[in-house]
C-alpha cells in the first residue's frame, strides 16, 4: 500500500510513499527498543550535544523543509520558513536547559536521610501529530523527549508523509543513533496495537478531541502515560479601553495565521458594546484585505485549506451557523478556483448553540461577539468546552492581568497572540486535553520522577 501527499493548492499528487508494513512495524519498535537501551545511558551532555546538530541541519535545510510543508498542506511559505526557524530555536532550548530542567533535587524538607528526587526515562514513546503545524508540533514533542533519554516514533498525519520522513532525515544527519527517532507511515486503525503494544511506554497526540478520546481511551486501559493537546476555540476579548489599531491588526493575525488552521488561533471574538461596532467594520475591512492565494507566493497572507474534505466540514459549519440566524459579514464560502481556498469570513450575531459559537471552525472564519462589560465578556469567553488559549485587549495591564486570570484556559495572554514558546508550558484542560509541552514541564511529562531515600 502507499500513501499518497496531495498538494491542497493544486490537487495534484506531490509524491507517494510505500506505507510501514507490519514486519518493517515490528523490525521498527525492535530497534527503538535496542536504542533506547544505549540511548538513556548516553550522558545527557551528548544529548544535548545532538539538539544542537539538529538545530543546525534545520537551519541548513530552510528551504527545502520549508518547501515540503507548502507543498504537502499548503502553509504559505514565508510562514513555513519561520516554522522551520522556530524548531531550530527549540532544539536549542533543550539544547541549553535540558540537564538543569532533570537535575536531581535533594529535598531540604526531609532531613533525617539523604532524600532525593530523580528524573529518569521512561522507554519509547509514541507520537501521533497533525498536519497543521508538520515539523513544529514533531519537534516540540521529539525535543525534549529525546533530551529526557526517551526515544521517540511518530506517527504523523496521513497528508504529510514527506514531512515525517524529512524530520527523520534531520535526526539522522545530526547523528542521532539509528532508532532514536522512528517514522511510521500507519493508519490510524493500527495505533490502537502500537499503544497496547509493551515497549511502548507513553503515547502523546495532537490534534481533534475525537482523536484525543480514542488514544486517550486506548493508553487507560494499557495504564501508559498520556499526553493530549486538543482543539480549541480560543476567545479574544476586546474591551473598551483597547488599543483599537494594535488590536485589530492583531485580531487578523491571530485568525488567519496558517490559514486559519491553529488550535491557538482565535475563533471567538468577545467585544464590548462600546467598541463593538467600530471593532466589526474595521476587523472585517483589514479580513478583507487578507491576500489569499498560491501558497508558494512569498505576498500570500491566506493559503488553501490543508485537504478539501476539511473545508467542506468548515463550510458545512458555516452553512449551519447561518441557518441558525447567524449573519455573514465577509466571506462564507469556497473560492471558485481550483485547490481548497476558502475566503477569510467574519460571523456577528451568532445564536447560542450554533456551530460557530459551540465548535471548533478550523479555518479562516472569525464570530464575533457583543457583550455588555468585561464581567459578560469573561462569561462569555469561559461559555466553551474548551480550554486551550485566550488573549484580553486593553490599556489598563492591571485590568488585563486580573481578567487572564479568570480564563478558563491553559494560556492567557494580555495584548499579544497566543502563541508558543519553547520557555513557556503549553496546553489546556477541559476539552482541550490535558498534560503540557514546552519548557521545564513539557520535558518532565515523559519521565519517572523517582524518590530515593538513603538512610
Ligand atoms: P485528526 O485529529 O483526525 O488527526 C490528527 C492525528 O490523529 C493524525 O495523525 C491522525 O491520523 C490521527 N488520528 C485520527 N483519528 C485517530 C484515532 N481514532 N486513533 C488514533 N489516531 C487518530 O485531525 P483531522 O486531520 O481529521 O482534522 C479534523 C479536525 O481536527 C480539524 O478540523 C481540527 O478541528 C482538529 N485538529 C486540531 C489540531 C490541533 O492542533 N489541536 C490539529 C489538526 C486537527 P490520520 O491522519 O492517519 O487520520
Amino acid at each position: 500500500m502507499s500513501i499518497e501527499s496531495v498538494n491542497p493548492a493544486t490537487g495534484e499528487v506531490v509524491d507517494s510513499y510505500d506505507e510501514t508494513s507490519e514486519s518493517q512495524r515490528e523490525d521498527r519498535l525492535e530497534r527503538a527498543t535496542e536504542t533506547y537501551a544505549e540511548w538513556r545511558e548516553t550522558p545527557i551532555e551528548r544529548r544535548q550535544g545532538l539538539l544542537s546538530e539538529a538545530a543546525d541541519v534545520l537551519r541548513g535545510n530552510v528551504e527545502e523543509y520549508a518547501t515540503f510543508m507548502t507543498e504537502e498542506m499548503g502553509k504559505p511559505i514565508v510562514q513555513s520558513r519561520a516554522e522551520v526557524e522556530k524548531c531550530a530555536w527549540l532544539c536549542e532550548y533543550y539544547a541549553e536547559h535540558a540537564a538543569s530542567h532533570l537535575q536531581d533535587e535533594v529535598v531540604a524538607s526531609a532531613p533525617e536521610a539523604r532524600t532525593v528526587v530523580v528524573h529518569e526515562p521512561l522507554g519509547p514513546v509514541l507520537a501521533i501529530m497533525p498536519w497543521n503545524f508538520p515539523f513544529w508540533q514533531v519537534f516540540r514533542f521529539a525535543a525534549p523527549t529525546l533530551a529526557a533519554g526517551n526515544v521517540g516514533l511518530l506517527k504523523h498525519a496521513s497528508n504529510v508523509p514527506g514531512c515525517a520522513r524529512a524530520i527523520e532525515d534531520v535526526f539522522r544527519e545530526a547523528g542521532f543513533p539509528e532508532g532514536a527517532f522512528t517514522t511510521l507511515l500507519i493508519g490510524s486503525d493500527e495505533i490502537d496495537a502500537v499503544v497496547a503494544d509493551d515497549r511502548i511506554a507513553g503515547v502523546t497526540l495532537t490534534g481533534s478531541d475525537g482523536a484525543g478520546r480514542a488514544v486517550g481511551e486506548t493508553a487507560g486501559r494499557e495504564l501508559k502515560k498520556s499526553v493530549l493537546e486538543l482543539g480549541g476555540s480560543d476567545p479574544f476579548v476586546v474591551l473598551e479601553d483597547a488599543p483599537m489599531d494594535e488590536t485589530v491588526q492583531a485580531a487578523v493575525q491571530a485568525r488567519l495565521l496558517n490559514s486559519g488552521q491553529s488550535c491557538i488561533a482565535a475563533k471567538r471574538f468577545v467585544v464590548v458594546d462600546d467598541v463593538y461596532d467600530e471593532f466589526v467594520d474595521r476587523f472585517v475591512e483589514a479580513m478583507d484585505e487578507q491576500v489569499v492565494g498560491d501558497p508558494t507566493d512569498e505576498r500570500t497572507d491566506v493559503g488553501p485549506q490543508a485537504r478539501p474534505d476539511l473545508m467542506d466540514e468548515l463550510h458545512e459549519q458555516v452553512e449551519k451557523t447561518l441557518e441558525a440566524g447567524g449573519e455573514c459579514r465577509l466571506g462564507g464560502e469556497p473560492i471558485d478556483r481550483e485547490g481548497a481556498f476558502y475566503r477569510p469570513t467574519v460571523l456577528t450575531d451568532v445564536p447560542e448553540d450554533a456551530p460557530a459559537d459551540r465548535e471548533e471552525l478550523f479555518g479562516p472564519v472569525a464570530t464575533v461577539f457583543r457583550v455588555p462589560d468585561e464581567a459578560a465578556a469573561i462569561e462569555k469567553a469561559n461559555d466553551t468546552r474548551f480550554g486551550l488559549g485566550a488573549s484580553v485587549w486593553t490599556e489598563d495591564l492591571e485590568r488585563g492581568e486580573r481578567v487572564a486570570r479568570r480564563f478558563e484556559s491553559g494560556l492567557a495572554f494580555v495584548n499579544e497572540l497566543v502563541k508558543s514558546d519553547p520557555r513557556l508550558p503549553f496546553g489546556g484542560i477541559k476539552d482541550s486535553g490535558y498534560g503540557r509541552e514546552l519548557a521545564e514541564d513539557g520535558i518532565t511529562e515523559f519521565v519517572n520522577t523517582k524518590t530515593i531515600w538513603v538512610q
